[in-house]
């Protein structure tokens, strides 16, 4: 955003305090995702949208995580929520979309100047139409990647060739209350961390078979994704950890198919590791 005189700095905001302290008078947005990518930290959406309240400051939830059918940020306070329609929305991963929802002038201004001045691409009609058809089971689907993700969670978290497992729905999660109180269900993303970094991560990626490697989300297929080797093989160890995640942290979007066979897949490539070990 540097060449329209916009700079942006990053703040804990899991630590509402940090904010208070973070904000100056040239401030105009506060913008946070929850869960977060990769490693499903949570931010406490009604007391960051005090503090933003309070200061004049617009607040934008990014809600792809979730979707309005786990968690809604405008009835938390928000003033804006933005979504990649791109995963759980279009459900199907075959279509690049996103959305903004908000109040009337703010969304004219999101259309008439952002997206018709500033951006100029305007979504195809027959993506809107798979948009609008994947909606229709959007409550289901949730429902189901859910209910997965957290069979998988706890046996992942029972394995031996895993050091950690970050999930919401975990009662080991630090997130585990704010996540009761501000969403349904505990959705279908789970990081977990490997004993082993970089080369269990590796090999874990390719011991996977039915699973699928990709860096998206929200499919009806379960996609797995390694960041130290995939998203940010790029980085240098020191600056992935700056990032916020290990070279042993794994992202795995629950998908849709049968639970035993995701089971056997995830937790055979994890038999594998230990088994190398
Ligand atoms: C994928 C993603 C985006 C970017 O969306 P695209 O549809 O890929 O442009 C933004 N936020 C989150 C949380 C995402 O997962």
């Amino acid at each position: 955003m540097a060449k329209f005189g916009i700079t942006g700095r990053f703040v804990d905001l899991t630590d509402p305090r940090e904010l208070a302290s973070a904000i100056s008078d040239k401030t105009k947005i506060v913008y946070c995702e929850t869960p977060a990518n990769p490693n499903m930290r949570l931010v406490d959406i009604a007391a960051i949208a005090e503090v933003c309240r309070g200061r004049g400051v617009t607040f934008v939830v990014d809600n792809t995580y979730c979707t309005p059918y786990l968690q809604r940020p405008i009835e938390l306070g928000a003033d804006l929520v933005v979504h990649s329609a791109t995963k759980y929305l279009g459900g199907h991963g075959d279509l690049l979309a996103g959305a903004v929802v908000g109040r009337r002038e703010a969304i004219d201004e999101t259309r008439f100047v952002g997206i018709k001045e500033l951006n100029g691409a305007v979504i195809s009609s027959f993506d809107s139409f798979l948009i609008q058809r994947g909606l229709k089971t959007l409550e289901l689907r949730m429902e189901r990647h859910s209910e997965t993700a957290m069979k998988l969670a706890h046996d992942l978290e029972a394995h031996a060739a895993v050091e950690r497992v970050y999930y919401p729905g975990l009662k080991s999660s630090p997130f585990h209350d704010l996540a009761s109180r501000q969403m349904k269900r505990y959705g279908g993303m789970i990081a977990l961390e490997l004993k082993g970094g970089l080369p269990a991560g590796r090999r874990f990626m390719d011991a996977l078979s039915l699973v699928t490697s990709a860096v998206s989300l929200g499919d009806a297929e379960t996609l797995v994704q390694h960041p130290a080797s995939m998203t940010h093989s790029t980085y240098a160890p020191e600056e992935r950890i700056r990032h916020g995640f290990t070279d042993g942290l794994i992202r795995i979007s629950v998908g849709l198919e049968d639970y035993a066979d995701i089971r056997d897949d995830i937790v055979g490539a994890l038999d594998a590791l230990s088994a190398a070990d």
